[in-house]
């Protein structure tokens, strides 16, 4: 059997970009006719749009959001001694800020049902050093903030809410990124607010802390060359705030046209024989999966938004569970069916940060990692992008649909 082959990529960011040309090149142009490079008006009123778009008082544009978290945790004064808790699943970025201004981060386990750190996971991680949790909203939902935010009232912590992916989400009607000390975000391309080129945004309630990130993120300088503290160069561009302007009237359009593809997925694929929706009932409730042995049927898992949680997509990752009759994972199995397709994928993430070799002298016990070591094994994500066509996405699913049927022949 011969497939006539339409490839679908995972992400197209042109197609978004294209239909705003004329705006872009307005805004492109203004800020050239400024002649204001560095921070001042573009980039001023970007911070308070991205302000009122997440319900917190204060936002400061920053270089991207790896520096976003950095910047977050040395406005926090975290540092040397200090630990702080972050989930072994997620991008580099949050483990590698808590490692750049001297912390040590302790590695928590997540819930396989949101992807998020499980914070019931977290208390026999702490230490009389713990200082700090950084909850990440992965793949554009919310980690559960009240637990967090229950667990670090009580243990004394600073919370920072990683919302590199998950501009827009929401938990019980609040924000992701406005329900902490800070929250972070990152407008590389890949983010449901994708830039062009890097950049990022700190939000706070607080005065104080907004006023020490605004002064950290220029050398430390009040007034200038006049260094209060050791700072550095966290500045977000008047270009990309500008341009970031534009696109971002068009974000709750970018959302919902995520959201009808996962819808469309989940109603496509759900009831096919070997795949089902994860649970909600069981998100953040301590689950551990359960090992698969080698001889059961593989299985797919699809998302699914976790309860009172707005899910904002920037992701659709599922869970292929199991071994494939060839003997390769089941998640390998698909991944190599669909780019045999030409159908973008990915594996976010292939490793977990405790498996990382620039971490090897970081203490963990990996036995207390199995949801996350597990999740790395078994997570595949596939296309998503808003501007997705109808033809792309079904595509994708009769795909999926005929790599399981495949297991019933
Ligand atoms: C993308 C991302 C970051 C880093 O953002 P950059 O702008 O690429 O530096 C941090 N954390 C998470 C979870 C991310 O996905």
């Amino acid at each position: 059997m011969t497939h006539p082959i339409t490839p679908v990529p995972l992400l197209d960011p042109r197609r978004q970009n294209f239909p705003l040309r004329t705006e872009l090149t307005a805004a492109f142009h203004e800020v050239l006719d400024s002649g204001q490079f560095i921070l001042g008006q573009a980039v001023e009123v970007f911070e308070q749009e991205i302000a009122d778009l997440v319900g917190s008082k204060h936002a400061v544009g920053v270089t991207s959001g790896s520096d976003a978290l950095i910047l977050a945790l040395m406005a926090l004064g975290v540092g040397e001694g200090d630990e702080v808790l972050c989930p072994t699943f997620t991008f580099f970025a949050t483990a590698g800020a808590i490692s750049r201004v001297g912390a040590t981060p302790v590695w928590v386990d997540s819930c396989p049902v949101c992807f998020n750190i499980d914070v019931s996971m977290a208390a026999k991680k702490m230490t009389s050093r713990t200082r700090a949790i950084i909850p990440v909203h992965l793949f554009g939902q919310t980690a559960e903030m009240d637990q967090c935010n229950a667990f670090a009232k009580e243990h004394g912590l600073f919370v920072i809410e990683d919302a590199a992916q998950s501009i827009g989400a929401k938990y019980d009607g609040k924000s992701a990124g406005s329900m902490s000390d800070f929250g972070t975000y990152s407008f590389f391309p890949s983010k449901n607010l994708g830039g062009f080129g890097d950049g990022g945004m700190i939000v706070t309630n607080d005065d104080e802390l907004a006023e020490k990130a605004r002064v950290l993120r220029g050398h430390g300088a009040k007034p200038k060359y006049h260094h209060l503290l050791v700072g550095g160069n966290f500045r977000l561009d008047p270009l990309q705030a500008a341009l970031l302007s534009v696109k971002l009237a068009h974000l709750k359009s970018y959302a919902e046209g995520r959201a009808a593809n996962a819808q469309f997925y989940i109603d496509k694929l759900s009831h096919v024989p070997g795949i089902r929706q994860a649970d909600p009932a069981l998100c953040c409730g301590g689950e551990v999966i359960e090992p698969i042995s080698n001889d059961a049927e593989p299985e797919l898992i699809l998302p699914v938004a976790g309860p009172g949680r707005e899910h904002v997509w920037n992701q659709f990752t599922i869970r292929a569970r199991g071994v494939a009759k060839n003997g390769a994972s089941t998640r390998d199995a698909l991944l190599e069916f669909l780019r045999e397709r030409q159908i973008g994928c990915e594996i976010y993430y292939p490793k977990t940060m405790d498996q990382q070799p620039c971490f090897a002298d970081v203490a963990s016990d990996p036995a207390t990692l199995g949801n996350a070591h597990v999740l790395a094994n078994e997570v595949l994500s596939i296309p998503i992008f808003p501007e997705l066509s109808e033809d792309e996405r079904s595509i994708v699913a009769d795909a999926i649909s005929s790599f399981v049927n495949a297991w019933h022949r």
